[in-house]
């Protein structure tokens, strides 16, 4: 089973993919935690590349490239060698997140990125993606500055919001859509359930 948390900066998506892990480690369901951009050596030098304000302007097509690539060795090293061995992959970040941000938020074209995703990834699919939904105006203001994506305007991340909206919209039988101000307890219960419900817990 391939899990994946997303949504915009700030909404608390760490947390609830820990709580989820907690609640299949008390099951004793077999599972990792790994997230994207990072979590192999190539990846988090991506990541560092990516989120450093020093790196300065990044093109918006060389940016699309970077995070293709740091999600082909993600799945090629963490992701398919976990559920190839039978283990839940819950992943925090995955293709939605290229599509909202380097589509939707640079205002690249959403289907070339797409086509370069599914290319990097051969076009491994989440089993349930929960999207964790917030206005950003109140969401980036938690952490804003902190890397060079969070000095982005307002008006991005309305339109990366929108783009994570617009992916759940078009598969709602794979989405599990949550307002992120929700109580995290009460929204780690929901995710809960849903595992339940897909008998992945
Ligand atoms: O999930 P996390 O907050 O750790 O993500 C790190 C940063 O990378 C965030 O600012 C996020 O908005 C950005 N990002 C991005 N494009 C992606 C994935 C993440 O701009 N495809």
């Amino acid at each position: 089973w391939f899990v994946v948390f997303e949504g915009g900066d700030g909404v608390g998506k760490s947390t609830q993919v820990q709580l989820a892990a907690r609640a299949l480690h008390e099951a004793g369901v077999e599972h990792i935690v790994t997230r994207e951009p990072g979590d192999t050596r190539l990846g988090e030098a991506l990541r560092t590349l990516l989120l450093d304000p020093a790196t300065g302007d990044v093109a918006p097509r060389a940016e699309a490239l970077l995070y293709a690539a740091d999600k082909a060795q993600h799945l090629h090293q963490v992701v398919r060698p976990a559920l190839e061995r039978g283990a839940v992959v819950l992943c925090d970040r995955y293709m939605d997140s290229m599509l909202a941000y380097q589509g939707a938020g640079r205002v690249l074209d959403v289907d070339d990125i797409a086509a370069i995703g599914a290319w990097a990834t051969g076009g491994l699919i989440p089993d349930l993606t929960v999207l964790l939904d917030m206005d950003p105006a109140r969401a980036v203001g938690v952490k804003r500055g902190r890397d060079r994506l969070e000095q982005a305007g307002n008006g991005f991340h309305q339109r990366v919001r929108q783009g994570f909206l617009d992916l759940a919209a078009k598969a709602p039988e794979r989405y599990l859509v949550l307002p992120a101000r929700t109580g995290r307890e009460h929204l780690a219960e929901q995710v809960r359930r849903r595992l339940v419900d897909l008998g992945i817990e």
